[in-house]
């Protein structure tokens, strides 16, 4: 298996190819090898001692391409960080391409990682929202949620973004309140992903159930429940976020945290 390095500045000089291409078109991304690098291409960080480039532009057409949520169960580790830097990195190009406080046209900061306005002096680094996924558990139940967003019949767990002023479990307490009416203790933190869409820092929380009837909010969420293992609905796409803790609970992982 490979090792990903990130690359400290995305500007492309002097690379030695072919390079891993990863470009992005209409939701899907597509990978290979190329030694022609397009135009905008930023450089994402080095596969072993191959440098990896991403660009949003066209696929060519014998390259396979998917929605970037098919390839997170795919790919190794290594590729993986670096697909989901690359998309990181595409989204942040595309929304920092003119400077939010004056309007003008960005360009890329000579030594640091950013979108920078000569005439203002604003930098733009690449950002993470952080948001909190939390497991609720009651005795052996988990508490599970179909998201008025899904388009299939899944169930996952509660998530949402962190506030400003908000800690890690004020923002358990206050998703889970929001989203089905219930007051959870014990909040534990227990693993972190990066999940590129577009954005978000997930922190993977475990809480523990302590009162109120399970109500969903019928706007974001329209149906929740606690389920039991050998009772479970849809679970969400493997190598999602929701999807690992689940499994983890499923294997009898996340007792000890409560
Ligand atoms: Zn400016």
């Amino acid at each position: 298996m490979k090792n990903f390095k990130y690359a400290t500045h995305p500007k492309i000089q002097n690379l030695r190819l072919p390079a891993i291409a990863v470009l992005f078109n209409a939701g899907k991304a597509g990978i290979f090898e190329t030694s022609n690098l397009p135009d905008n291409s930023l450089l994402v960080g080095y596969l072993d001692d191959q440098p990896v480039i991403t660009c949003q532009t066209e696929i060519p057409e014998w390259v396979e391409s998917k929605d970037m949520r098919l390839w997170q169960p795919e790919l190794e580790p290594p590729m993986l960080k670096a697909v989901n830097r690359a998309r990181q990195l595409i989204n942040w190009q595309e929304n920092f391409q003119y400077c939010g406080r004056c309007g003008t046209k960005t360009e890329l900061h000579a030594s640091e990682p950013a979108f920078y306005c000569a005439k203002c002096g604003a930098s733009f680094y690449p950002r993470l929202d952080p948001a909190v996924i939390v497991a609720v558990l009651k005795n052996d139940e988990i508490l599970l949620a179909h998201n008025a967003r899904f388009s299939n019949n899944i169930y996952g767990l509660i998530a949402g973004f962190i506030e400003g002023g908000e800690t890690m479990e004020d923002a358990v307490r206050r998703e889970v309140m929001e989203e089905v009416s219930i007051k959870v203790r014990n909040i534990r933190y227990f693993r972190s992903q990066n999940w590129p869409f577009p954005n978000a820092f997930m922190l993977g929380c475990i809480a523990e159930y302590e009162s109120g009837d399970v109500t969903p909010d019928g706007v974001e969420i329209v149906d929740a429940g606690f389920f039991r293992r050998d009772n479970l609905p849809e679970l969400p796409l493997p190598g999602s976020v929701a999807r690992g803790i689940v499994n983890a609970w499923i294997n009898g992982e996340l007792k000890g945290n409560i």
